[in-house]
């Protein structure tokens, strides 16, 4: 019944995030590419794509390190 928990909305393109494990590859911290009911997050250190559910993203999540302050708006 409650949803809150995987409709947290603190999820922003731009983010950078902190996972509980690690990549194999040894880096921690990853950006934010798309979001959605599909997260798609790219790893720093590496640079290899990967596509989480938003559940699945957000039990991985441990930490925002970083958020764009501005929205990237386009003037028109
Ligand atoms: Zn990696």
């Amino acid at each position: 019944m409650a949803v809150s928990n995987i409709t947290d909305p603190s999820v922003c393109v731009g983010d950078v995030v902190r996972t509980r494990k690690p990549h194999p590859c040894g880096g921690d911290q990853w950006t934010v590419l798309r979001t959605g009911a599909d997260i798609r997050i790219r790893c720093n250190t590496c640079g290899r794509l990967v596509m989480l559910d938003r559940e699945s993203f957000l039990k991985r999540r441990k930490a925002t390190l970083s958020r764009p302050d501005s929205p990237p708006e386009s003037p028109r």
